[in-house]
């Protein structure tokens, strides 16, 4: 009978220090993961021989496979990853160019990754528009699972270990209703002697479960929050969200406005445009309304649009009218680029794929 081995990017630095002996061996480990991206013990060269034997024994160290990977003209790679139980996730990397604006006038531009990670197999709350919500639920991740995504896309793309990378919380499933393992992921991620990623470059996004997000809020991990709202009023986000019934809007606004934020960042509002549904100017002027005293930022997202779907992406006009609106409202509001359409890593596009 063979033992079922434990997974090494399920503990935390501090939790290997007490499980391996002598602890000074797991920094090195730690770094041989997270900085060069080793996923075998048998070529971390400063280990003892016999240590690298007797760990290989006990753990695995990466639980995740690369099934199939697609790139978008745009620059987006789009992994899916096969688990130990067969099922399938996917997670996107992103290249986003950011502008820097200096005090003499000068623009400069960079090129800053961004990953977008799944936090379950599917999703339970079944949201009318998404494609991971048609089909259902199916577990949580497990944190080695969080963490080997980015693990893996660092390694396959053998990005720098001190490049700046971003991470969402927005791919397959709903982050806080796996809180405790995202948390810990979080932790993770911004070790020091890891991948140094501090939590206030990390963003959860949530359909608004809001007693978690003031679970999260006591966390204070530092990490920066947002919500997909997609409407202001009940009725709809109702029957967009049927989450709503259970945590209506003041609900989440609340559990918002308890929210610890870093002084210098701000709550971000989701607002998913859907051509005719809730992409007109009465609902702009409410989300004002609604936003009031809040310091946030909304971001409108095109509804991305996939074969089984009645809803529409809305025109460009109707979504420029709307940031006109809020902007004029003193709204800060951007407009989300889809990245990653052609190969259907944008936004409510990753599902379970079955190759
Ligand atoms: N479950 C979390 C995070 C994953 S979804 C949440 O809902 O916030 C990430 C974002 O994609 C959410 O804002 C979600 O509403 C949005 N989304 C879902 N389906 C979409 C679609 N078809 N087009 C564009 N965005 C979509
Ligand atoms: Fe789940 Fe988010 Fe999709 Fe809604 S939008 S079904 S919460 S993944």
């Amino acid at each position: 009978m063979s033992v079922k081995k434990e997974v090494l990017l399920d503990y935390t630095k501090e939790e290997l220090q007490s499980m391996i002996a002598p602890s000074f061996r797991a920094k090195q480990i730690w770094q041989w993961v997270y900085h060069k991206y080793v996923d075998n013990f048998k070529d971390m060269k400063n280990l003892p021989k016999e240590m690298q034997e007797s760990l290989s024994n006990r753990y695995i160290i990466n639980p995740l496979e690369i099934i199939l990977t697609q790139k978008s003209i745009d620059g987006s790679i789009k992994y899916l990853f096969r688990l130990h139980d067969g099922h399938s996730i996917e997670a996107v990397l992103l290249l986003m160019k950011e502008k820097e604006y200096h005090e003499d006038g000068s623009i400069k531009h960079h090129e800053r990754y961004t990953v977008c990670l799944s936090s379950q197999v599917g999703c339970k709350v079944g949201c009318a528009f998404c494609l991971t919500a048609k089909g259902g639920f199916v577990r949580d991740l497990s944190v080695a699972e969080i963490v080997a995504q980015l693990f893996m896309i660092k390694k396959e793309n053998n990005i720098d270990a001190n490049r700046r990378v971003n991470i969402v919380y927005m791919g397959m499933g709903e982050p806080l209703d796996n809180l405790q393992n995202v948390a810990k992921a979080i932790n993770i991620f911004s070790d020091p002697d890891g991948f140094a990623i501090s939590a206030n470059r990390q963003t959860i996004s949530t359909s608004g479960l809001s007693t978690k997000i003031e679970k999260l809020g006591k966390l204070d991990l530092g990490v920066n929050l947002a919500i997909s709202l997609h409407a202001v009023d009940d009725a709809l986000r109702e029957k967009l969200m049927p989450i709503n019934k259970a945590y209506n809007i003041n609900s989440i606004m609340e559990a918002v406005k308890k929210f610890p934020i870093n002084s210098r960042k701000r709550v971000m509002f989701e607002y998913l445009m859907i051509k005719d549904i809730n992409d007109d100017l009465g609902a702009a002027k409410k989300l004002v309304k609604l936003l009031s005293g809040i310091k946030s930022k909304v971001n409108l997202i095109y509804f991305n649009p996939y074969e089984e779907t009645d809803f529409q992406r809305p025109e460009p006009s109707s979504m420029i009218a709307f940031q006109e609106y809020l902007v004029a409202k003193g709204v800060l509001c951007t407009i989300r680029e889809s990245k990653g359409l052609d190969i259907s890593a944008a936004c409510g596009q990753l599902r379970e794929q079955n190759i």
